[in-house]
């Protein structure tokens, strides 16, 4: 087709505009081009290297042109002359440029291989390609109208013969020219689809001679007609008009048939198929489009409209629209990337914004490819999609994530999620640092693994699987449960499900160390029994204290009121009176002396002396007293060989036996023999006291020596006593560097036993001499 033909000279064409100068330097015979210029060769589009081939003149110049062209290189290279010629030279892609030649010696030499210099200039070929190709720019006007655009161009200036003939060569219908006396001066060769066109002439006068006749006197005059006739079932349309020469005067008509038998109906389909093509992209949900190399637009389609609010118009008419409403963000690399990708004729696809009409910004996708022509891009064509909608949804969803991991990692628990498929999707440092994961364990990803790793520091391993079963039972099942770790530390796990909507997922666990936590609450549990324990200790020893202090009050009243009562009468005061009342009188000093002595231990001021004691005679003065305390008690003493010294206070370990004979008179309320031994074991003095009272039950016994504390099988309204006895007796004999316990059977009696280290060789500073 013509236009087609034309429409690929364009890279050529274009050439004209270049301002860098087109020229060669070459000489010898057969000719060689020795250097050519960049214009030159980017005009032809031929490598540089082709030019300076031996022979490449014989394919660049036309060969009908070819002996012209030798014959004034030869000349002026021989002669020095000047010379301008004319002749057709082939591009790299086989078409033919006119081109002017003004030939130049540089060096002249007789033999005519001398150097010289040609300056070229690409002349506008013979019919105006520019305006041809705007005039039957359209398929379907060049169908409805081939002879128009035509004789248009038959009547610019500076056709010749020559250059007629080819254009003429390049229609698609048969051609022919008529001179003044209507008889046909020249036809185009024959064409198979028409035969030989003397006979289509012939035809066409045939069917109207008078039309045929006056159509070409009209052309003749100036004129563009057009007439259609038929012959052998097909139609054709003819268009004739003036051919003008040099002078512009009208020197012959030129006639163009076309067969438009099947005319109507392809511009039908041409106009269905193309509106078929509009239909179609403009219901593509984004932008199609084409530019030039320079990203001006040729084509957008009405989607840019309502994409981003401004007029098609001003898409293709503004040469830098493109560039002028990107986002200022986008305004550098966006061009670049994509200019660098078009210079590499590389298909490309990126993400940029733009600003629309009403000010609001739009994110697109441009997917692109680009059409190249010799190797150099020469337009690109792409589609726009809107991704605004999918970039905001990708923005929330990133700010979402970074939440979730900021809320994460700052979270004192360590957690983990784990997928259905017992792989670990996500974690924190806390988790890691928790349980001291390895960085390659966790690298893992196996739930299955980093278990394994949790368990073995566990106190109970299988305490972690303990959950286990009903978990796989219930997916939904929520759990919570503290597990104890070999190192003391105590964490408290949660476990709930991951969902996704209703589906489950997975499951989070989490890990909370509340070992602190857990064991100041032991302490706050022990302080508050403590508490609660002193407490009732402290209201026992004022309801005991009181009841003990009141009860040897009352009888020593009565002994003084009877003491009065005779002194009064002048009667003679019976001695058991008075030592009844001092009795009591002992009892209370005993009492107050307890509580004095359990304040000093308290306070760390129960001073001991320290001299050497012999337990046996000691043993034997304090029994000495107790005897006739009470008639219903025997009591037995196995004295020792030996005196048994040790180094300490005579008055307070005195204290500790009377304490230990006083308990066991008072709790054997029945009687029976109280046996106290004195024995030597090594290096110490085992000093015991057993009776056959009521014993102490088995739990009473590690507190009997506690303050205040006194078994539950010796109420006070049956045994009186503060609790403190014992007290006091463990702390003089653990001073003393002994020790102290009791063996007992609850209704069978009673041992207690303390120990002091022997002194040998001291003796007693109160022994009477032997
Ligand atoms: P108390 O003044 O109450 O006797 P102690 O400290 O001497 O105080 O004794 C503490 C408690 O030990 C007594 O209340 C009693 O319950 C128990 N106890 C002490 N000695 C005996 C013993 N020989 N037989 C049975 N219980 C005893």
């Amino acid at each position: 087709m013509v236009h087609t033909q034309w429409s690929e000279e364009r890279p050529e064409v274009a050439g004209l505009a270049s301002p860098s100068p087109m020229l060669w330097v070459g000489g010898g015979f057969p000719p060689r081009f020795r250097w050519v210029s960049p214009s030159l060769v980017q005009s032809l589009g031929h490598a540089p290297e082709a030019w300076k081939t031996r022979g490449f003149v014989h394919r660049l110049v036309h060969p009908e042109d070819l002996d012209r062209v030798q014959e004034a290189w030869r000349t002026v290279a021989r002669t020095g002359e000047h010379r301008t010629l004319e002749f057709r030279a082939a591009s790299a892609e086989g078409r033919f440029v006119r081109l002017a030649v003004e030939l130049n010696a540089i060096e002249p030499s007789p033999d005519g291989a001398g150097e010289l210099i040609g300056t070229v200039r690409v002349l506008s070929p013979a019919l105006q390609t520019e305006h041809l190709q705007r005039t039957v720019g359209s398929e379907e006007d060049q169908v409805r109208n081939p002879m128009s655009c035509l004789c248009l161009e038959l009547t610019g200036p500076t056709s010749t013969q020559a250059d007629l003939r080819d254009t003429l060569d390049g229609l698609p219908g048969p051609t022919w020219m008529v001179g003044g006396d209507l008889s046909i001066l020249w036809c185009s060769p024959a064409k198979q689809a028409h035969g030989a066109e003397t006979l289509l002439c012939v035809a066409a006068r045939a069917s109207d001679p008078q039309a045929w006749a006056s159509a070409h006197r009209r052309a003749l005059t100036g004129e563009t007609v057009g007439f259609d006739f038929a012959t052998c079932g097909r139609t054709y349309r003819c268009q004739i008009g003036p051919v003008r020469g040099a002078d512009g005067a009208i020197v012959a008509a030129l006639g163009v048939a076309t067969d438009v038998s099947d005319l109507d109906e392809v511009a039908q389909e041409l106009t269905r198929t193309q509106r078929q093509h509009e239909d179609l992209i403009d219901t593509i949900d984004g932008i199609v489009w084409e530019s030039d190399a320079r990203f001006r637009f040729m084509f957008v389609s009405k989607q840019a409209e309502r994409l981003l609010g401004y007029p098609l118009q001003q898409w293709t008419q503004e040469p830098d629209f493109w560039l002028k409403h990107l986002h200022p963000e986008d305004r550098d690399w966006a061009p670049t990337f994509c200019m660098k990708a078009t210079r590499e004729c590389r298909p490309h696809e990126f993400d940029y914004r733009m600003i629309a009409a009403d000010g609001s910004i739009v994110w697109l996708r441009d997917i692109v490819t680009v059409v190249s022509e010799g190797g150099r891009p020469s337009k690109l064509r792409g589609i726009m999609v809107d991704i605004t909608e999918q970039h905001r949804a990708q923005e929330h969803l990133e700010h979402t994530v970074s939440l979730l991991r900021a809320t994460l990692d700052s979270t004192a628990d360590g957690v983990m999620v784990v997928d259905q498929g017992r792989r670990i999707t996500a974690f924190n440092g806390r988790f890691q640092e928790l349980w001291d994961v390895p960085e390659e364990l966790l690298a893992l990803r196996d739930a299955e693994k980093v278990g394994e790793h949790v368990r073995s520091q566990l106190k109970y391993p299988e305490q972690a699987l303990t959950r286990r079963p009903e978990l796989l039972a219930d997916s939904g099942k929520e759990s919570i449960d503290t597990l104890e770790l070999r190192d003391g530390r105590i964490l408290e796990r949660y476990s709930r499900p991951q969902r996704l909507g209703d589906t489950i997922v997975g499951r989070v666990w989490s890990y909370r160390d509340v070992t602190a936590e857990r064991r100041a609450q032991a302490e706050r549990e022990r302080l508050l029994r403590e508490a609660q324990e002193a407490i009732r200790v402290r209201d026992d020893f004022l309801s005991i204290a009181s009841h003990e202090l009141k009860t040897p009050l009352t009888p020593l009243k009565l002994h003084l009121q009877m003491l009065k009562k005779r002194m009064a009468s002048g009667q003679p005061i019976p001695a058991q009176y008075a030592e009844k009342a001092l009795a009591q009188v002992v009892r209370l000093s005993g009492l107050i002396n307890d509580l004095l002595d359990t304040s000093r231990i308290q306070a760390g001021r129960l001073e001991l002396k320290h001299e050497p004691v012999s337990l046996r005679e000691l043993t034997q003065e304090v029994m000495a007293d107790l005897r006739p305390v009470s008639p219903h008690h025997t009591l037995e003493y196995e004295e020792p060989g030996e005196a048994l010294v040790i180094q300490g206070d005579r008055g307070r370990l005195a204290q500790v036996l009377v304490n230990l004979l006083e308990n066991a008179l008072k709790y054997s309320p029945t009687g029976g023999s109280i046996r106290v031994s004195v024995e030597r074991d090594e290096a110490q003095v085992i000093v015991s006291v057993s009776d056959a009272g009521i014993g102490i039950p088995p739990d009473q016994k590690s507190l009997l020596f506690e303050r205040f504390f006194r078994a539950r099988n010796a109420p006070i309204s049956g045994f009186g006593g503060l609790g403190l006895g014992l007290y006091i007796c463990r702390d003089i004999v653990e001073r003393h560097g002994g020790r102290i316990w009791v063996e007992s059977e609850v209704g069978h009696g009673s041992t207690f036993r303390f120990t002091l280290p022997v002194v040998d060789g001291v003796a007693d500073a109160h022994a009477p001499p032997a």
